[in-house]
């Protein structure tokens, strides 16, 4: 310990201490706390959900949600169907998407209602970071700004590129994740008054700028006095854009909106842009999981086996059903 070194938090050592309130990270908590470990969930964002995320603007004209995150997602995994049954007010069928090879859900009231309705219950401290992992001689030592918590295990669902600056650069399991990639997306939400041209629910585009474009509002229990818009740019436009401020972002971005729906921007009733460095998984690791079992490291997110929800809720439970199976304390 050094003298900067803040504050310790509780004098016991926890059972699980879970980095990230995202999908994966809450998948894993819940099913540990159901079997009775005693879990603390850390996540640095202001909100639970990960980039399961809804934007909440209040303006003149009422509350406006955009999901500008995950835009919807499937469910292939009977027990991750299950999952979502018992909780029928914080998901629904977007039936509006139309027929597709597989039906499309979303998040109530907004696509992080999914994420807090599992969390509820559970131990999550929001606004918290991580900085660093210390191995103890039996278990973690989680430092964050302000304190330091101590655990027999840590699972970590940080986004993989994210991995590195807490275990360190030259752990066997940052070199595990070498091959991983993720690509960034820029964000766009616009939205327009009721009955403005909206001449499709969604849109994915193999060639232009915007890879994908949604009429958000048309999802069920959005806010109907608006027309919402969510649009994402393709990944080479992303990297060419990533570290331009907010606005300059909306200005590129919202004229390739209009062009699309057939508006223009001066009709906008609000617009803004969300930058996400680790958007999507174009190469996964291919496995649900990896752990340092000696040291009962666990790390897990999409990025294991693929840039969709159900694949982090995938990861995060098969984690904690490795703990429950194979670890007896
Ligand atoms: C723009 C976009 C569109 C998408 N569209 C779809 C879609 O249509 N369908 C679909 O199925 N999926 C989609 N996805 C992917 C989907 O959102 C992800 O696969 C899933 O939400 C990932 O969950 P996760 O728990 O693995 O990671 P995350 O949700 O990223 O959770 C990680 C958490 O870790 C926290 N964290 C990071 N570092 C620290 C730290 N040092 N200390 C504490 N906390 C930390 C973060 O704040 C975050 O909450 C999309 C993603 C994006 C960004």
């Amino acid at each position: 310990m050094t003298s900067s070194d803040p504050a310790y938090i509780g004098a016991d050592m926890l059972d699980t201490i879970v980095i990230g309130a995202g999908m994966a990270g809450i998948a894993c908590a819940q099913a540990l706390t159901e079997a009775g470990r005693q879990v603390l969930i850390l996540d640095k964002g202001r909100g639970i959900g990960g980039r399961m995320a809804t934007r909440r603007v209040t303006s003149a004209w009422g509350t406006m949600r955009f999901d500008h995150g995950a835009q919807y997602f499937t469910v292939g995994h009977p027990a991750f169907a299950a999952m979502l049954a018992s909780l029928p007010g914080a998901v629904a069928a977007w039936d509006a998407a139309g027929q597709r090879d597989r039906q499309r859900y979303v998040g109530t009231p907004g696509m992080a209602g999914l994420p807090r309705a599992m969390a509820e219950g559970l131990d999550v401290r929001q606004g918290v970071e991580a900085t660093a992992l210390r191995p103890r001689a039996e278990g973690w030592e989680v430092v964050t700004l302000d304190h330091r918590f101590a655990a027999a295990r840590v699972v970590l669902t940080v986004p993989a590129p994210q991995v590195a600056a807490l275990i360190g650069v030259n752990h066997p399991l940052s070199l595990m994740l070498a091959a991983v990639e993720m690509a960034p997306c820029l964000t766009l939400m616009a939205a327009f008054p009721a009955h403005s041209p909206a001449p499709f629910i969604s849109l994915r585009s193999e060639n232009g700028p915007l890879a994908w474009i949604a009429q958000d509002s048309t999802k069920p229990t959005r806010p109907e006095f608006a027309t919402a818009w969510v649009a994402q740019a393709n990944p080479d436009w992303s990297v060419a854009y990533l570290e331009e401020d907010q606005d300059s972002i909306v200005a590129r971005m919202l004229p390739l909106l209009c062009d699309s729906i057939g508006t223009a921007p001066e009709y906008a009733l609000y617009s803004a842009a969300h930058r996400w460095r680790y958007a999507r998984v174009t190469v996964p690791l291919g496995r649900p999981f990896l752990q340092d079992a000696g040291s009962r490291l666990y790390l897990g997110g999409d990025w294991c086996l693929g840039p969709r929800v159900e694949a982090a809720w995938q990861s995060g439970t098969a984690i904690a059903h490795n703990i429950l199976e194979l670890e007896t304390v």
